[in-house]
């Protein structure tokens, strides 16, 4: 059996660790030609899956196609009705090699493989530090984190990674970013869903990342690093002056991302995103004060959101200094919002985002992600398993509690 990967620039992130684990037993597929019997392997996230169909119904009869990624791993039923053989729900580095010997008629398969005849479960727990973060023919950033402690409502990163944080060490760090600078790369670019709490259990320990940029930078001076510039790499109440004024000297980037989400506290409770509204206000002050650009992360359309409140907090935010960058919210499929269904904006509050955008203060694709949403909403209501993340379970009514212990 030949395996091939269909890659995209959209993609590579998850395959590219997946490529290395796999040590060379998958090809990427462009330019192939896979014949009946070959299993070509995909991964997408949910707004990415009708392009992923188109691809899919165009490839010959008899190839076995096998889908991975956030949108299968959260909604595998809906995988298979779009044509898949297997679905590979969770994280695959551990489980990559049994998978292959499994499509080659070789062993079990791995416990999270589903297909018409079998239901599976969710893959999760990988300790990244086992495992090279990219195949060396496919350079990406470096994750140095994986899992997430908090449960916001809306998130699929705890779901389908887990709850426990799990960091690739200083040493492994700097070997892969060597690696990087001696291939002539310039701009060092790192993936984790909390800055501040590498190193940690998910609390703030800005000193374990600062001690790494600073290794970095004397090794590298030449290099640019970057870090809190994707979307809510960090969390608002982990901000503070001193960490983000040394942070300052040691990164690249003009502009820090962080999540809001919502001005109401009320929805910031339902969502379970663990800080307050002034935490935003004092984070955006201090990345200011630090020399910092803040962007601040907002969802519209969230079901219960309170638009006037959100509204209050983004001016604010903008009369700052702040800008801020809108979604339109996802229903992603394994988290607890999958099933509600997204809010229409009221014309008020979209006079009042227009102003805001002609002003410079206001960016986002929210537009365009309004008719997903939707689209995703129906999608969860026809092909949801009856599994709630197990990660929620016995956390129903936690809400705010605050960052975990270090
Ligand atoms: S803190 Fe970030 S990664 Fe963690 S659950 Fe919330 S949104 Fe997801």
């Amino acid at each position: 059996v030949n395996f091939y990967a269909y890659i995209t620039g959209k993609n590579k992130y998850s395959f590219s660790p997946l490529l290395a684990a796999a040590t060379g037993r998958i090809k990427p597929l462009k330019g192939q030609k896979p014949g009946a019997g070959d299993a070509v392997l995909f991964s997408f996230q949910s707004p990415d899956w009708k392009e992923t169909w188109e691809t899919l119904k165009r490839l010959p009869r008899g190839v076995v196609k096998v889908a991975g990624g956030a949108h299968p791993s959260g909604l595998p039923l809906h995988a298979l009705d779009m044509g898949f053989d297997f679905v590979f729900s969770g994280e695959g580095e551990e489980h990559i090699h049994s998978l292959l010997n499994f499509l080659e008629g070789r062993g079990e398969p791995p416990p999270c493989l589903w297909s018409r005849e079998r239901m599976g479960t969710v893959c999760r727990g990988v300790e990244i530090e086992k495992f090279a973060p990219f195949a060396e023919d496919l350079p990406i950033p470096i994750e140095i984190t994986r899992g997430c402690p908090f449960l916001c409502a809306y998130c699929q990163t705890p779901r389908l990674s887990g709850r426990k944080m799990r960091h690739r060490s200083l040493e492994t760090i700097v070997r892969w970013v060597e690696k990087l600078v001696n291939r002539g790369m310039k701009d060092i670019r790192f993936i984790t869903p909390n800055g501040m709490g590498y190193g940690g259990r998910g609390g703030a320990q800005p000193q374990r990342l600062l001690s790494l940029l600073r290794l970095l930078k004397k090794k590298y001076p030449r290099a640019r690093f970057y870090m809190g510039s994707f979307p809510s790499e960090f969390r608002p109440e982990h901000i503070s002056l001193s960490p983000m004024k040394a942070l300052r000297n040691l990164v690249s980037n003009r502009r820090v991302i962080f999540g809001a989400q919502s001005g109401s506290p009320e929805v910031l409770r339902r969502i379970k995103r663990g800080h307050t509204v002034e935490d935003v206000v004092r984070a955006a002050e201090v990345s200011l004060k630090a020399n910092f650009r803040p962007e601040v992360d907002f969802i519209f359309g969230l079901p219960f959101d309170d638009e006037e409140e959100s509204l209050r907090l983004m001016k604010r935010l903008a009369e700052m200094g702040a800008r801020v960058h809108a979604h339109y919210f996802l229903p992603l499929p394994s988290t607890p919002l999958a099933l509600e269904k997204p809010r229409p904006l009221s014309g008020p509050f979209l006079r009042e985002v227009e102003k805001l955008t002609g002003a410079g203060t206001l960016f986002g694709q929210w537009k365009r992600q309004m008719a997903l949403s939707l689209e995703l909403y129906r999608l969860n209501r026809m092909f949801s398993t009856p599994y709630v993340g197990e990660e929620d379970k016995g956390n129903e009514k936690e809400n705010n509690r605050g960052a975990p212990s270090r």
